[in-house]
């Protein structure tokens, strides 16, 4: 018999017809023997339209009352639940962050878990009870509703599982695994079986968006087995795991992201002096705009130019910032670009195998793509092209890395 925590988001509870397939998937789990907890979202659009409520009354709510405001979607779908549990003879009972005591700091809208008291659920799962627990939201020490930022439910399910020690954590979904690249680019994309944390925390942050970024670090930190599946329909889906030092068989590219959010920004005829880098990024941090890749040049001339990417929203604002800059540092001239795109290769197999970045740089080369930045950390390499050829690479990358055939396990 094993404690499995299931988490179910928000379009697996987005309608009460889905909520009464969860509720069949559930029992019949339970059938098998298995206690459960699981963790749901509210309806899909809900957090989204209780935010637009607050909008509409102020704009400038208190943290606190929203964290009041957004918590009551996940109250719904954890009643109606538990109620469809009880309608199919399955016993259940639902509970709030703050009557499971999931304990937070007191950062509303972005509150990070301290504590989980794990006694009362144990004591439902002994008398033969489903929990069924809201997501998103926790508790401080003063009693303050808090929650845990957005898609924050994948976050309560990994750190309940960590808490209740529970053997698997499986994250519900609309797709049915993580995918070596997005399918809807490439059409010989495969479910992944397995996915190391590290791996996976670069294919999130790259843009696959499917867990919250934070739950994935959460899982790793705690060593929680994290199982990515569809709610639609039936599959083993994608288990994000520790690296499995014994499978040598592991490929050198797991897979590949790529995202489109970002621009570029170069600065040129920076006079090559100490701590010019600094006059430049400096202001734009001050600004709060997130730098990416960055690459500077080696100086000729006594001049340097350094060039690095932000997200595409703020590339109006970072422009702005450089312009000042450019002016304060006695710099030659600005130039930006948005038409731009960043695609990586991931995988942990890469610390073990050398010339992956000069095989993928001759697959462009191949291709006539002109790489405009590179970056490379120990499992990921990282380059800049013109969006207009990000599709041609990355399917060209993914047939060269020989992800589009099917694994021989399956
Ligand atoms: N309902 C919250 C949100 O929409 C939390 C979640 O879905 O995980 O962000
Ligand atoms: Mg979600």
């Amino acid at each position: 018999m094993s404690l499995i925590v299931q988490k179910y988001g928000g379009t697996s509870v987005g309608t009460v017809e889905r909520i009464q397939a969860v509720a069949d998937k559930i029992a019949g789990f339970r059938a098998r023997g298995d206690d459960i907890v699981v963790v749901v979202s509210a309806m899909s659009g809900e957090t989204n339209r209780l935010i637009a409520l607050a909008a509409e009354i102020s704009e400038t709510p208190a943290a606190r009352e929203i964290d009041v405001l957004v918590s009551t979607g996940e109250q719904v779908t954890i009643a109606l639940l538990a109620m469809a549990l009880e309608e199919r003879g399955c016993p259940a009972r639902s509970y709030t962050g703050a009557q499971i005591r999931i304990l937070t700091d007191n950062a509303h809208t972005k509150a990070r878990i301290e504590h989980i008291d794990v006694e009362g659920i144990r004591a439902d799962l002994d008398a033969g009870r489903v929990v069924v627990a809201a997501g998103f939201q926790g508790v401080d020490g003063n009693g303050n509703i808090t929650t845990l930022g957005r898609g924050g439910s994948d976050t309560t399910g990994v750190a309940l599982a960590a808490a209740l020690n529970a053997d698997e954590c499986q994250i519900y979904t609309d797709v049915d695994g993580v995918y070596t690249t997005d399918p809807r680019v490439v059409d010989s994309a495969r479910r992944l079986e397995k996915i190391t944390f590290e791996e996976m925390l670069e294919m999130a942050s790259q843009g696959s968006k499917i867990l919250q970024i934070r739950a994935v670090e959460f899982a790793g930190k705690y060593k929680v087995p994290l199982r990515v599946l569809s709610s639609f329909e039936d599959g083993p889906g994608t288990l994000i795991t520790l690296e499995d030092e014994s499978n040598m068989e592991q490929p050198v590219v797991s897979g590949i992201a790529f995202n489109r959010d970002e621009a570029k920004l170069t600065i040129l005829g920076v006079p090559d002096i100490p701590g010019a880098a600094y006059r430049i990024l400096g202001p734009i941090s001050d600004a709060n705009i997130e730098v990416d890749v960055i690459v500077q040049n080696v100086a000729e001339d006594g001049t340097t130019s350094l060039t690095f990417t932000v997200h595409r929203n703020e590339m109006k604002k970072a422009e702005q910032v450089l312009e000042q800059v450019a002016k304060d540092l006695g710099a030659q001239a600005i130039s930006v670009d948005d038409h731009i795109a960043k695609l990586s290769l991931v995988g942990v197999g890469m610390r073990s195998h050398a010339g992956v970045a000069s095989q993928m740089f001759g697959v462009l080369a191949e291709h006539n793509i002109n790489i405009q930045m590179i970056t490379t950390s120990e499992i990921k390499i990282t380059v800049v092209v013109d969006e207009k050829y990000l599709e041609l690479a990355v399917r060209a990358l993914h047939t060269a890395f020989g992800l589009d055939q099917a694994p021989e396990s399956e």
